[in-house]
């Protein structure tokens, strides 16, 4: 292998860890504010049964005073109605202790109903609860790991950056400029292999045999015809021991 080749097949796997580093990086927090609109969501359900109760709770004061209210003014019928000096006035009162007590029994009943609403609330909430605190176990593990990802991206981006930066000191500034023409024009990839049936393994053209030849011995700096990638080759791993050649 020809140590100008070899750089550059060096440069080039450099050169994509950085690019995907990068791009892994970027969308870091992208992905973060996806887990927290996630965490959010989960929240809305246990917000919407929690609002559930406090209304519930509100209508029950609510009530409450009413019941109050109505056992107030039965109370105070009653001491009227015990002081009257006619009939007709006695009869008076009692009707308005029947109407007293009628309010009565119905905000009674509007109670019972809220209590009965309360506890399927309460059953809601209890639900939405445990749902939301195993979501929110979920989505934290996630976080943690997209931390730890993002740690160990940014050291392999640190490191590789260092290997570049030394690689670049070695590396002729002829083949140098080629690799950065290339890549500008070919996303970032100016380096890549020639198949084992001789075509560009990007832009799949196929090789002209002398041209295939030359790059098969990993001695020259090879551009393909056509994409003008450099060209290298990987030749087949050796036979296992012990495995039939065939
Ligand atoms: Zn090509």
């Amino acid at each position: 292998m020809s140590p100008d080749l070899q750089r550059l097949i060096d440069l080039q796997r450099l050169e994509s860890t950085i690019a995907e580093a990068k791009s892994r990086i970027a969308t870091h927090p992208q992905r973060l504010a996806e887990a927290d609109a996630q965490l959010a969501a989960a929240n809305l359900l246990l917000e919407s049964a929690q609002n559930r109760m406090k209304d519930n709770q509100e209508a029950r004061r609510t009530l409450d005073k009413d019941i109050a209210l109505y056992q107030g003014r039965l109370s105070k019928f009653r001491d009227q109605q015990s002081a009257v000096k006619t009939n007709k006035e006695y009869q008076a009162l009692g009707h308005e202790i029947e109407t007293a007590q009628k309010d009565l029994g119905g905000v009674e009943e509007k109670v019972i109903e809220r209590m009965v609403e309360a506890d399927g609330i309460a059953a809601d909430l209890k639900q939405a609860e445990s749902v939301f605190a195993a979501r929110r176990k979920e989505i934290d593990a996630q976080k943690k790991q997209m931390g730890d990802e993002l740690a160990t991206v940014e050291a392999s981006l640190a490191s590789a950056t260092e290997q570049r930066a030394a690689l670049l000191r070695d590396i002729d500034q002829r083949l140098l400029s080629t690799f950065e023409q290339v890549a500008r024009v070919r996303k970032g990839i100016a380096v890549t292999t020639a198949t084992r049936d001789g075509l560009c393994s990007v832009c799949h053209v196929r090789l002209r045999p002398q041209v295939f030849q030359l790059i098969r011995q990993n001695d020259t700096i090879v551009q393909c015809d056509s994409c003008q990638r450099i060209l290298y080759y990987v030749p087949p791993p050796p036979p296992a021991e012990g495995a039939v050649v065939r």
